[in-house]
């Protein structure tokens, strides 16, 4: 019904401030992208419960807190190009949009890529490009990238992300790095003199396979 998902809407976005997402911009994204669009039929009543869900292939559409936590993280004011590794759903290429930048994400899996380009494109997101490959390689052909997020776990900072971030100060990867089973979320920020390291705290993604990431 529209109130309780109006309501649900709310609780949500209550939390999730609480908790540390602040942008404005970014609450206004996560309450007006219908989450509901991209989960499972399985999964509805919980479309807007702060939790990560399952979707397609083993894979999961990540925890609305995290999603807002790596939105805000990339600053962004508008017209960026931002490319994403791990489409998933396509869920947070969705917000990324809804925050005016133009999109570039990439899935490993076919099945996935394709579910997710066609929900993106029902719901209206023109400015998002979905691509299949292997994202530890980064997607040179429409480098260099005001931001790069990543969704998947990485043992290291794999090297195309740094050849392909612009050379803007400001520029930022956000990415979850460290062991399988946990991980830091890493924000590395362009300055003058190299990448800047921050952490965010300890987070759980499921891995990122590829070249520069975890073996299959
Ligand atoms: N961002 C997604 C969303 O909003 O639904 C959630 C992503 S899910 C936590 C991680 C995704 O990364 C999975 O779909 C997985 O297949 C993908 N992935 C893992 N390794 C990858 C790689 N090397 N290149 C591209 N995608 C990869």
């Amino acid at each position: 019904m529209a109130d309780t998902r109006t309501r649900q809407i709310k609780q949500l976005l209550s939390e999730i401030n609480r908790a540390g997402v602040r942008n404005r911009r970014v609450l206004t994204a996560i309450s007006t992208v219908p989450r509901e669009a991209f989960v499972r039929e399985t999964s509805l009543a919980d479309a807007w419960a702060n939790r990560a869900l399952p979707i397609e292939e083993g894979q999961t559409i990540s925890q609305p807190l995290i999603v807002g936590l790596m939105s805000q993280a990339l600053e962004l004011e508008g017209n960026e190009r931002i490319l994403e590794i791990g489409t998933g759903s396509g869920y947070q290429a969705a917000i990324l949009a809804e925050l005016g930048a133009e999109v570039v994400t990439i899935e490993r899996y076919p099945r996935l890529a394709e579910r997710a380009r066609e929900r993106l494109e029902e719901l209206g997101y023109s400015n998002v490009e979905v691509v299949v490959g292997d994202g530890t390689l980064g997607w040179p052909e429409r480098a260099p990238y005001h931001g790069i997020i990543v969704t998947a776990a990485a043992p290291h900072l794999p090297r195309p992300f740094e050849e392909q971030l612009s050379q803007v100060p400001g520029s930022r990867i956000v990415i979850p790095i460290g062991r399988a089973d946990e991980q830091e979320l890493m924000i590395y920020e362009r300055t003058k003199d190299g990448l800047r390291e921050m952490s965010l705290g300890p987070v759980r993604f499921v891995p990122l396979i590829g070249q520069e990431g975890w073996q299959e």
